[in-house]
């Protein structure tokens, strides 16, 4: 069978087993047209049906999710963990909080975080929960309620050596406490269950900075494939939130001038570019009193907001989405690669869309997939749970400096498996390849389970 024969015979299978989960088949389509070439030569893991075994997750837990709001109102949510693959160790992966989540995300995040974790050389295997609840506007008391009751009834499904959750959007410092503060009461264990943790409680050093740092020394890894750096780069960042909070510190940090950030009402602009002062300010601004991006403009009047926007209309020489999925799509595309953008570091999970990603590949200029460029947030949870293991903290440099490491070899795996003839490095392509084959070896190994 040829790879185009595997590919489409394996995604209508798929479509028809999985129906209304476009998020997860876009997710699979990706790592699938990968990987097929390899996988239709490869007798064993045809005969075996490797794929086929990681498309089905091992275990979904649904569940209800009923609280009491300040109102004294019940409100039911609904509460997920999907535990995708434990072939290379105990799932580990994020829980989200946000309306818009269902089973199809929280399965492509699920899957993708399988081979993001394989890349990152650490026994971890892939997992993803979260729920429909929305943090915004809810009262601190709220959140903790709501948080309780989530765990209540997780609690029996995850543990350090079975599922250890994170962070991911709407989940932050405040909310991993929440639900590690319930675990333990239920578990009467203090474990390391959960990572994002506080420091004062089992947290590592560089958790909160990890993902966006490791954006940033990835994206320098593809821009010195070109004897390029970030120094004196333009950068239009979206998102406010954790990631991008962190990739504009380390962007600043490195040289870049960062013109844009956003949330998902809209997106602010500013022509001398956001300071670190400014910054602070943003950091203040959504963490603390949890406002809105729109509120730097009224700060900053030389800067513009762009409401119902997001910011790829502006001109840069990188762009880092570090939002949500699906956030710059081929008209976007067209318009970052018509303004002179060269390199595209993704910070969030599947933010770019397949026909932007087409786009960028056929301009041949930098474009790293999340599994790669964010995988430095779970790889220093990784950190956080030998921390926890061995029951001691290791120094910020120490982290960071595991940190760096670990992403320039995720980068040279991912030079390794997807430099093309014409020597452009496909980045979707070797980390799917090199996510994939750890994965895959286990699997097989394990026999068939
Ligand atoms: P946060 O909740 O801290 O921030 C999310 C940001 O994205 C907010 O500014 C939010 O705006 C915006 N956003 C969320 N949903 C949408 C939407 N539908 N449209 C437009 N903007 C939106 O989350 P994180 O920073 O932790 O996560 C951001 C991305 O990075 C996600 O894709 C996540 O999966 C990924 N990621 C996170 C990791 C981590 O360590 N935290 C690790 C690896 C990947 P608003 O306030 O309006 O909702």
């Amino acid at each position: 069978m040829n790879a185009k024969t595997y590919v489409d015979n394996f995604m209508n299978e798929l479509v028809t087993k999985n129906p209304g989960e476009p998020e997860f088949h876009q997710a699979v389509r990706e790592v699938v047209e990968s990987v097929a070439d390899y996988i239709v030569e490869s007798p064993q893991l045809m005969k075996l049906k490797v794929m086929e075994r990681i498309v089905e997750p091992e275990r979904v837990i649904m569940f209800r999710v009923p609280w009491v709001n300040d109102a004294g109102e019940v409100v039911i949510n609904k509460g997920y963990r999907v535990q995708m693959n434990s072939a290379i160790g105990p799932y580990k992966g994020g829980v989200r909080f946000h309306a818009s989540v269902n089973l199809s995300i929280l399965k492509f995040l699920a899957f993708e975080q399988t081979f993001k974790n394989s890349l990152t050389t650490l026994p971890m295997g892939g997992g993803k929960g979260g729920s429909n609840f929305d943090p915004k506007g809810k009262s601190d008391m709220e959140v903790m309620r709501f948080c309780q009751s989530f765990i209540t009834e997780l609690y029996r499904h995850i543990g350090p050596d079975t599922d250890v959750p994170a962070g991911d959007i709407g989940v932050g410092g405040r909310e991993v406490a929440y639900m590690f503060g319930q675990y333990k009461r239920l578990s009467n264990e203090f474990t390391g269950t959960f990572t994002g943790k506080g420091i004062s409680f089992g947290g590592s050093l560089m958790r909160p900075e990890a993902t966006g740092y490791g954006a940033c020394y990835f994206g320098e890894a593809m821009l010195a494939t070109r004897g390029d750096s970030y120094k004196g780069k333009k950068v239009c960042i979206s998102g406010s939130g954790n990631v991008a909070q962190f990739a504009a510190k380390k962007a600043t940090e490195l040289g870049a001038t960062v013109m844009t950030m956003s949330d998902s009402n809209g997106y602010i602009y500013d022509p001398d570019g956001i300071s670190p002062e400014k910054l602070q300010y943003i950091f203040q601004l959504k963490n603390v009193l949890r406002g809105r991006i729109k509120e730097y403009a009224v700060k900053y009047p030389t800067a513009k907001y762009v409401a119902d926007a997001r910011p790829w209309g502006e001109k840069c020489d990188i762009a880092m989405p570090c939002a949500t999925q699906n956030e710059l799509n081929g008209a976007e595309a067209d318009m970052l690669l018509k303004n002179g953008c060269k390199c595209v570091v993704e910070g969030a999970n599947m933010p770019t869309t397949p026909d932007a990603i087409a786009k960028f590949q056929a301009a041949k200029i930098l474009y790293s997939p999340g599994k790669a460029s964010n995988a430095g947030g779970v790889a220093t949870s990784g950190l956080e749970m030998s921390q926890n293991s061995m029951r001691l903290g290791w120094s910020a440099e120490e982290v960071d400096q595991r940190l760096r490491g670990i992403m320039s070899n995720i980068h040279s795996a991912c030079v390794k498996y997807g430099t093309e003839p014409d020597g452009y490095i496909n980045y979707v392509k070797g980390a799917n390849i090199s996510g994939f084959m750890k994965v895959a070896d286990a699997m097989l190994a394990q026999g068939i389970v």
